[in-house]
């Protein structure tokens, strides 16, 4: 059911956006909540969840969960679909970089960055699609990054965890499209947040080979994502599942 006041025609949908209490998160809420879209904003920080209900306001409800707790996925979207009655987008973008030589990275750092960054992203999306798949309809956006583009150094767990999103989206686009389901990803090029502040501030070669190799020659912003979004979730992309959009000033594609 699409509400025409909507600018982009998704209104009168419901949406869940993990990690929508800060940077790419926060900014897709934000575009969903002008977009007329219900969001529900899932993350473990309460006060950062305190200032994104106070930001968007009466369209966004917000939980605090850890999706590290996969035993209680089941159960929050069951709270979650009896709250709400149902849930049209799910955007999987809560996840945790690490920065570190890859002889020095453990067993226990690369299992605790795949468990955020890709293990509770099948757990949550199995137990929405299950329900999605009741209705018929869905549309899921996951979030992977240029470490899933080409080779950069020192994230070994970000990078094998930011590819298996990517084949993850194709895998579920490809079984789940003809039950009504569209899977698709964005691949952020450098973005402003402070997860790419962490990464870049402290490492001004690295920040200068980022936006070398970007050429509208700056970082991009939270918005832009969530313009994406927008896009990806909305009719207008009613025809579109199982691609990656590169949203990156041209990074992936730069020389
Ligand atoms: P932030 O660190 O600002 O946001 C990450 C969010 O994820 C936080 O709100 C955090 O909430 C949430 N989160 C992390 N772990 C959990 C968990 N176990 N349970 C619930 N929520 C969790 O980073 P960005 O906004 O920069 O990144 C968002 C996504 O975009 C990530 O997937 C990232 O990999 C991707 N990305 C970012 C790029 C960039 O340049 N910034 C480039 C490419 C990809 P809380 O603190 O409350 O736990």
């Amino acid at each position: 059911m699409s509400d025409i006041n909507s600018p982009s025609g998704a209104g009168g949908k419901t949406a869940i956006v993990t990690g929508g209490g800060s940077g790419i998160g926060l900014a897709i809420a934000e575009k969903f909540v002008s977009n007329n879209i219900r969001t529900i904003v899932i993350g473990r920080s309460q006060e950062k969840l305190d200032q994104t209900k106070e930001k968007l306001g009466e369209l966004c409800t917000v939980v605090s969960f850890d999706l590290n707790n996969l035993g209680g996925i089941p159960q929050l979207v069951n709270q979650l679909y009896e709250e709400h009655g149902n849930i049209d987008i799910l955007v999987n973008n809560a996840g945790i970089n690490m920065k570190k030589e890859f002889t020095e990275v453990t067993d226990e750092d690369f299992q605790r960055i795949l468990l955020t960054n890709v293990t509770s992203i099948f757990s949550l999306s199995r137990e929405v699609v299950k329900r999605m798949i009741e209705k018929g309809a869905g549309s899921i956006i996951n979030i992977s990054s240029m470490a899933s583009q080409y080779g950069i150094p020192k994230v070994i767990a970000y990078t094998a965890s930011k590819s298996a999103i990517e084949g993850m989206t194709r895998a579920m686009a490809v079984e789940l499209s003809p039950k009504g389901i569209r899977v698709n990803c964005i691949a952020p090029g450098f973005i402003a947040t402070e997860m790419s502040a962490k990464a870049l501030n402290s490492d001004p070669e690295r920040k200068g080979k980022a936006l070398g190799r970007t050429p509208m020659g700056y970082l991009g912003q939270p918005a832009d994502i969530g313009d994406a979004a927008v896009f990806l979730a909305s009719d207008a992309a009613k025809y579109i599942t199982g691609v990656v959009l590169p949203v990156d000033g041209g990074n992936s594609v730069g020389f």
